[in-house]
């Protein structure tokens, strides 16, 4: 796999694309295969470049030198006539990236009919100004099994933000991933989503048995948060497109 030169690693600013255009990966059409809202057919646009490298990364396709590369540059316009769900996922990458061209294409995909908008990213760009502009933001901090280092500050930012609105999950790699996510909420906050969502590592090909050790790992945790069982706070999820189609497949 070939690094970025185009969105270097940490870098939040977005890969340079025509002016008044995104540089959209991919479009499709399917159901969320994660979190609260699994199930739901949706259009999922796909935005080039991240800023982080995680290890176990399904989508690198979307931010290596050839993906970011193939990436078509698109008008919010054009994107808006793609999408024909009543629901629209925002994803990446990290669509964050693009947070300043997100409030137009947000207002487009309204114009359209697009009752509720997800968006999907790694927790480590906030921007107060598209707080009320999104249904959902769907959080995935990095724990350290990813390689990467969550950022806190700006997680307490999103709760604090967009409160009701927020979706905490995390995919859990290694037995140390669980224990760091206690730490990681422990400093963002004691005021946190009902429930947080966890999920083994979707590159595995043996994701049942990823799926049972993650089962046992959660079922053997006796913590408490702020006198409430920990292991009653989380919901362990399976993504339905990797059951479905595999983890190579693209735009399902
Ligand atoms: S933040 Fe998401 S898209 Fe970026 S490297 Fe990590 S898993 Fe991949």
């Amino acid at each position: 796999m070939t690094v970025d030169a185009a969105t270097p690693h940490g870098s939040t600013e977005p890969p340079a694309t025509r002016r008044g255009t995104l540089p959209v990966v991919e479009v499709f059409h399917s159901i969320q295969g994660e979190g609260t809202r699994t199930g739901e057919p949706a259009t999922f646009i796909r935005l080039a470049g991240c800023n982080l490298r995680c290890l176990w990364c399904d989508t690198s396709y979307s931010w290596t030198t050839e993906g970011v590369r193939a990436a078509v540059p698109t008008t919010v316009e054009d994107l808006a006539l793609m999408s024909r769900e009543r629901a629209v996922v925002l994803t990446g990458g990290e669509p964050m990236l693009h947070r300043r061209r997100l409030p137009e294409l947000i207002d487009r995909l309204r114009a359209r009919g697009v009752a509720h908008v997800t968006v999907e990213t790694n927790a480590t760009l906030w921007d107060p100004d598209l707080a009320d502009v999104v249904d959902l933001w769907s959080l995935s901090p990095k724990l350290p099994g990813s390689g990467e280092v969550a950022e806190p500050e700006t997680i307490a930012a999103f709760l604090a933000g967009a409160p009701g609105r927020v979706q905490l999950k995390f995919v859990v790699t290694q037995p140390g991933d669980l224990t760091a996510m206690w730490a990681l909420l422990d400093t963002v906050d004691a005021t946190l989503p009902p429930t947080i969502l966890v999920q083994p590592d979707g590159t595995r090909s043996d994701y049942d048995v990823a799926l049972r050790e993650l089962v046992e790992l959660v079922m053997a945790d006796t913590g408490d948060w702020h006198g409430v069982p920990r292991r009653s706070l989380i919901r362990v999820g399976a993504q339905v497109h990797r059951v479905a189609w595999g983890p190579a497949a693209r735009g399902v």
